[in-house]
């Protein structure tokens, strides 16, 4: 009698130990957080618009279309435009300022023609967003921004998401001679001349793409390629931006 009060205890021991494996599995799966969720939307948001807003007016660098594909831009905005993230136009960063037109960051960065390892100085750092494209493609990024609280935040946002960025406040019409020469540069606000500073701190064979024009109206970008002493400027059609601050 006494063994099988022992075995029977034995029997329920090992059902036990074995149906509990078998309840965990049965428990319904954990349901994705809130943050998977907005992650997930704004995943196919950038899907959507790479397709309408990026690929179908002509952008056909693969690096530039899996570079805006990768980043999250609602990272880069005020929560106010969260929404509108993904848009197809500028939106308002704070201090008068904008983070350009998905397009637009697609387009300069294309005819920037990054190869991986090369120098590329951005000026007008703003969001980040333009700054976070180009580390996509390099690992040599630098840029300078002239309104110091725009400059601290961006650079917040592109650590929490991994970006090697150099940042440094100041008046990029005068580029970042420390670290020059580039091989391409790349300004997001417009002066009405182009800054000879940046055309100086151009490597032999080096690009600038550059909106110039009059302050509040609509301005030309400008690819300027520099091949020995000669300075090439091909017109890229019209464009509207901030104005280059600072007296020059
Ligand atoms: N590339 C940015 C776009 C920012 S808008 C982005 O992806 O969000 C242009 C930026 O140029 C603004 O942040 C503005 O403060 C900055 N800016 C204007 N004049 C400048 C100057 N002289 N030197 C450096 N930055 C300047």
């Amino acid at each position: 009698m006494r063994y099988l009060v022992i075995l029977v205890l034995f029997v329920l021991i090992i059902l036990s130990a074995c149906a509990q494996p078998t309840e965990t599995a049965a428990l319904p799966t954990p349901t994705s957080t809130p943050k998977e969720q907005a992650d997930a939307v704004f995943a196919e948001a950038r899907t959507r618009m790479v397709a309408e807003q990026i690929r179908a007016r002509g952008i056909t660098d693969p690096r530039v279309l899996a570079a805006m594909s990768k980043v999250p831009r609602h990272r880069f905005v005020p929560m106010d435009y969260l929404d509108e993230a993904y848009a197809d136009y500028p939106l308002p960063i704070g201090y008068g300022q904008t983070i350009s037109q998905p397009y637009i960051v697609a387009l300069m960065t294309q005819y920037l023609a990054l190869k991986p390892g090369e120098k590329v100085l951005e000026i007008g750092t703003g969001s980040g967003y333009q700054a976070a494209i180009l580390a996509e493609l390099t690992d040599q990024v630098y840029s300078v921004e002239i309104i110091e609280p725009l400059a601290e935040r961006a650079a917040t946002t592109l650590k929490a998401l991994g970006y090697n960025v150099q940042i440094k406040i100041g008046d990029g019409y005068y580029g970042w001679p420390e670290y020059a020469p580039f091989d391409a540069i790349v300004v997001t606000c417009a002066p009405d001349h182009v800054p000879q500073p940046l055309i100086q701190q151009l490597k032999d064979g080096g690009r600038l793409v550059i909106p110039i024009g009059p302050p509040g109206f609509y301005q030309t970008l400008w690819l300027i390629e520099k091949k020995g002493e000669q300075v090439i400027s091909t017109n890229l059609g019209g464009v509207r931006f901030v104005p280059m601050l600072g007296e020059h």
